[in-house]
C-alpha cells in the first residue's frame, strides 16, 4: 500500500545491537512502521560482531555465547518490513512537535565513520534509544605505543577481522569483560601470560541473593574460568599495569599491586614481557543523543551515567524510550529485555492498546533480576581515585590533542580549574576528534582532584563528527539539508 510522502516513521530506533533489534522486531509485530538506523554496516552491535564475509568464516558463532537469541532477531527482522538503514550516522534528534504527526526529526549522515557525509534526515512519532556504549579508558605512562590497544577492540579485532593485536598479549584494567577478552585471544592462539584486575572479585559474594537470581552470570563466569585455566592464563587481582615499555612498540609491561583505593604500591612492581597490551576499565553508557533532549539521568555505583527510565523504558522525555547499555551496563541478554519491552510500550502507546500485560510482567521481572546484578558488578569493578598516582606528568592523557597529565594538573592546581569543562577551556583537553571519549572520564577524575565525584552530564549538540555542509544545509526552510533524502516508510 502506497503511503503518503509526509507520513513519518511510528518508530525511529536508533542502534541495531540487541536492545534496538529486539525493540524494532517487538514493535513491527504490533504493527508499528520502523526505522532502524546503525552506524554500522551490520545489525548485532558491540557484542554480535561478525567477521566480513571476504573473510570466509565458516562458523562466525564460534566467536560468541548465546547467539541462538541474536540468530532469532535477525531472521525476524529480515521476514519483518522495518527499514533497515546500515551506515547512519545519528548525529542529532530534534523535536519537532509543531510539525502535524510527526515529533521527532533524526538526523544522521551516512558512509563509513560518516564518511561520504551524505545527508539524511527522517521523521518519527517516538524514538527508541539503544546506542549501546564504549569502553573507560584510564591513561598510563607508555599507553601510546604501538600495540596497546582497548580491551573491547582485542575483541572487536578478533570477531570482525580474525585478527590479532600481538602474539603474547597481557589483559588488563576492570571488569568481567577482561574474562571474556582473554579467553576469546587464548582460543584463538595467543599467548596471554596475565590478566591483571585492578579490583577482585570478592565484593560479588557479598550480595548472595544476585548471584542465585543470575546463575547464568555465575555459569558465563565459569566457562571463562575453565578456559583460562586449560590455557595456563595466570589473573592478578588487585594489581595493574602502571607502566608500558618499548621504543618502536610494546615490549613489556609493569605490574604493580594496588590497596583497596588503586593506589600503586610502594617499589619496582613486576615486569612482564608482552607484544601486545590489551586494556580497559568498564563501560560507559552512550547517551549523548538523549540528554541533549533533556532526558533524565542517574549516577551509577562504578561513576558513569546512564539514563533514568520508568518501568516500561520510557526516558524522563515523553515519546523517547532507551534499552539496554544506555541505561547501565549489563550484557546483551538484560539489553534484548529491554528492547522488547521498550518496543511492546512505544507500539501500546501509539497505537492507543493496553501492552499484553502477562508478557509485560515477565519481561519487568527478567529486566530487574539482572539490573541487580548490574548494580553489584558495577559497584565492584568501580575505579579507585588512587589511580592518577601511576600518572607520570609527561603522561598523555588526550591523545587526540596531546594534553600531558602535567598539563591538566597544571590547570587544576595552579589556575583553579574544578571541572572537566574548566580543564577542556584551558588545556583543550577532550577538544579532538574522539570529542572525549577517550580521556573523558579521566580528565574528570583529574579534575575533580581525584574526588569520585562521577561524570558530569553531557550536553552535546553533536553526537557524531558532522561535516560542515550537512549543518549548513540546515538552514534549509523545510530544515531539510540540501541534498538530504527524507526517508519514508514503503509499506
Ligand atoms: C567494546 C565492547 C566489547 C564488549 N564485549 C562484550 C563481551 O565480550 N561479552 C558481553 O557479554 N558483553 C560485551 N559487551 C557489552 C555488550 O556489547 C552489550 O551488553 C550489548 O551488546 C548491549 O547491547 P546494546 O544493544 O545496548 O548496545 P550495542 O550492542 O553496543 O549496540 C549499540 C549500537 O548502536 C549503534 N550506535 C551508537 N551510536 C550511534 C549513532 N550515533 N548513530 C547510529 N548508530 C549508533 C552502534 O553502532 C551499535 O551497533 C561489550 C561492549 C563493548 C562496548
Amino acid at each position: 500500500m502506497p503511503v503518503s510522502g509526509s507520513e513519518p516513521y511510528d518508530l525511529a530506533v536508533i542502534g541495531a545491537g540487541p536492545a534496538g533489534l529486539a525493540g524494532a522486531v517487538a514493535a513491527a509485530d504490533m504493527g508499528l512502521k520502523v526505522a532502524l538506523l546503525d552506524a554500522s554496516a551490520h545489525t548485532g552491535g558491540q557484542f554480535y560482531r561478525t567477521p566480513h564475509p571476504a573473510l570466509g568464516a565458516v562458523r562466525p558463532e564460534a566467536l560468541h555465547h548465546d547467539w541462538s537469541g541474536y540468530a532469532d532477531l535477525r531472521g525476524r527482522l529480515a521476514q519483518s518490513r522495518i527499514r533497515h538503514l546500515p551506515g547512519h550516522h545519528v548525529w542529532s534528534v530534534t523535536n519537532e512537535s509543531a510539525d502535524v504527526g510527526a515529533t521527532w526529526a533524526v538526523h544522521a549522515v551516512t558512509g563509513a565513520d560518516g564518511g561520504d557525509g551524505r545527508p539524511v534526515r527522517l521523521r518519527a512519532r517516538a524514538v527508541l534509544l539503544a546506542t549501546g556504549a564504549y569502553e573507560r579508558h584510564l591513561p598510563i605512562p607508555g599507553w601510546t605505543l604501538p600495540g596497546v590497544v582497548a580491551a573491547g577492540g582485542a575483541q572487536a579485532m578478533l570477531k570482525s577481522g580474525l585478527v590479532l593485536p600481538g602474539r603474547r598479549i597481557v589483559v588488563a584494567g576492570s571488569g568481567p569483560l577482561l574474562l571474556a577478552v582473554a579467553s576469546a585471544l587464548a582460543a584463538a592462539g595467543a599467548r596471554v601470560p596475565a590478566v591483571v584486575e585492578a579490583s577482585g572479585y570478592l565484593r560479588y559474594a557479598r550480595h548472595p541473593r544476585a548471584l542465585v537470581t543470575n546463575p547464568h552470570k555465575s555459569a558465563e563466569a565459569l566457562v571463562h574460568g575453565t578456559a583460562l585455566l586449560r590455557h595456563r592464563v595466570r589473573v592478578r587481582m588487585r594489581s595493574a599495569v602502571t607502566e608500558v615499555h618499548g621504543t618502536d612498540r610494546v615490549e613489556a609491561v609493569t605490574v604493580t599491586r594496588l590497596d583497596k583505593n588503586w593506589r600503586p604500591a610502594q617499589g619496582a612492581g613486576r615486569r612482564i614481557q608482552c607484544d601486545a597490551l590489551a586494556v580497559g576499565h568498564g563501560l560507559m553508557p552512550q547517551i549523548e543523543l538523549a540528554t541533549t533532549l533533556g532526558c533524565a539521568s542517574r549516577s551509577l555505583p562504578d561513576g558513569t551515567r546512564a539514563l533514568a527510565v520508568d518501568r516500561l523504558q520510557e526516558t524522563s522525555v515523553r515519546g523517547l524510550w532507551a534499552a539496554g547499555e544506555t541505561g547501565g551496563v549489563g550484557g546483551a541478554a538484560l539489553a534484548r529485555t529491554e528492547g522488547e519491552l521498550a518496543g511492546i510500550a512505544a507500539a501500546a502507546r501509539l497505537l492507543g492498546r493496553l501492552a499484553p500485560s502477562g508478557r509485560v510482567r515477565a519481561l519487568q521481572r527478567r529486566r530487574d533480576r539482572m539490573r541487580a546484578f548490574v548494580d553489584v558488578m558495577a559497584a565492584a569493578h568501580a575505579p579507585g581515585p588512587g589511580w592518577s598516582r601511576w600518572l607520570t606528568d609527561e603522561t598523555e592523557v588526550c591523545r587526540c590533542e596531546e594534553v600531558t597529565a602535567g598539563r591538566i594538573r597544571e590547570a587544576v592546581e595552579d589556575l583553579g580549574a574544578r571541572d572537566a569543562r574548566t580543564v577542556k577551556l584551558l588545556t583543550r583537553a577532550g577538544m579532538g576528534w574522539c570529542q572525549g571519549r577517550m580521556c573523558g572520564a579521566a580528565v574528570a577524575c583529574l579534575a575533580a582532584c581525584g574526588r569520585a565525584d562521577g561524570l558530569p552530564v553531557e550536553r552535546r549538540p553533536l553526537a557524531v563528527p558532522v561535516p560542515l555542509a550537512v549543518l549548513a544545509g540546515l538552514d534549509d526552510p523545510d530544515g531539510k539539508p540540501a541534498g538530504a533524502p527524507s526517508y519514508r516508510p514503503s509499506t
